[in-house]
């Protein structure tokens, strides 16, 4: 009798242990999660999911002895997890898809999707291999993303949900997500430019939505494609957290986009002689919310007040580039996220109006 009363008191502190225990590695990822890799003025966007799900948009560049694979694959050590479950390439060029098959052959890539399958591409003599090497990689598995298309994923219990939508795919933009009858009053002043016959008009653009957060990165999509998501009627709503459309081009970010977008942060995934125009950063300073542009690297060409202040800055060299990387950490229930600049642990963090 005395032994199964001590048996009884030493069985259930250990069971009521085993579900806190259960109950903490539940709850230990709270927050949907960003990673900017700096892949050296190319592109790779590391999002991670409350559900511990995670998305890689774009691979870097291939060579530089697997550069931007490592650097990737060290992001998603930071993060936790060990496979890709879903890879989106924006578009076939070399700064977005160059670093797939390397990539694909140091860590586990669930599903590969893209923006439909391409034959040649007048602006890449290398086409054919590199498409090839893309191909290969993904044991050729590729899933096609339609405007309008979604990805499916996993929620996690008490969290607000996480939806990704695509706006636009191969110069063609969704039709059915009007936002409003109204036309959109920015596209009065809106101007067009030539047409862009490059795969960067082609690139997969999508929203990101958790509970009042979102997120939108258009991959290097170009002026006319962006006008055509704002104008006559917005397809796309405000949005809190935006990626600078490629890499701060001025080919890119229509100011129409930006004023009808009206971001409250943008971050830049430039390099130090890529990307980051005078041009986009004054359209973003013009643009109606904007609290802080972030910049994963200083762009060494232009004056300090082209530039975000140097806080805002992954990476200010050129030479001795450490490869810093930009965080961004939101926790949906609290309506806030907090952006980190790895290279000094500076963060600030911003509530969702
Ligand atoms: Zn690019």
């Amino acid at each position: 009798m005395k032994i199964s009363r001590l048996l009884i008191f030493l069985v259930l502190p250990i069971a009521a242990a085993s579900v806190i225990i259960a109950q903490n590695a539940e709850s230990t990822r709270r927050t949907l999660d960003i990673f900017y890799v700096d892949v050296e003025g190319g592109a790779a966007t590391l999002i991670v999911t409350p559900a511990g799900e995670s998305i890689l948009v774009d691979s870097g560049w291939p060579g530089f002895d697997g550069r931007d694979a490592k650097r990737i694959e060290q992001a998603m050590k930071v993060a936790g997890i060990t496979a890709i479950d879903h890879l989106i390439t924006t578009h076939y060029h070399t700064d977005h898809y160059g670093g797939v098959p390397e990539l694909a052959k140091r860590v586990r890539v669930n599903r590969f999707y893209d923006h439909g399958p391409m034959t040649s591409l007048d602006e890449d003599k290398d086409f054919a291999t590199k498409y090839g090497a893309y191909r290969a990689a993904a044991k050729n598995q590729t899933i096609t993303l339609n405007p309008g298309s979604s990805i499916r994923l996993k929620q996690a219990p008490q969290r607000p949900p996480v939806f990704l939508q695509v706006l636009a795919s191969r110069g063609e933009t969704v039709t059915s997500k009007r936002l409003s009858v109204e036309p959109n009053g920015v596209c009065a002043e809106a101007t067009q430019q030539a047409e862009d016959k490059s795969d960067n008009a082609r690139s997969v653009a999508f929203l990101l939505r958790h509970g009042a957060f979102n997120f939108l990165d258009t991959g290097d999509l170009t002026w006319n494609i962006e006008h055509k998501l704002v104008c006559p009627q917005d397809m796309i709503g405000e949005v809190v957290l935006y990626q600078v459309a490629h890499h701060g081009a001025n080919i890119s970010n229509n100011p129409a986009m930006l004023r009808s977008i009206k971001p409250m942060v943008a971050i830049m995934n430039n390099g130090p002689r890529k990307g980051g125009h005078p041009d986009t950063v004054k359209a973003l300073r013009g643009s109606p919310k904007l609290m802080d542009l972030w910049q994963v690297h200083r762009n060494v060409t232009s004056s300090a007040e082209q530039n975000a202040p140097d806080d805002f800055i992954a990476n200010l060299d050129e030479q001795n580039d450490a490869a810093h990387m930009i965080r961004v950490s939101v926790d949906a229930a609290k309506r806030t996220f907090t952006v980190t600049n790895d290279r000094n642990g500076k963060s600030k963090s911003y509530e969702i109006k």
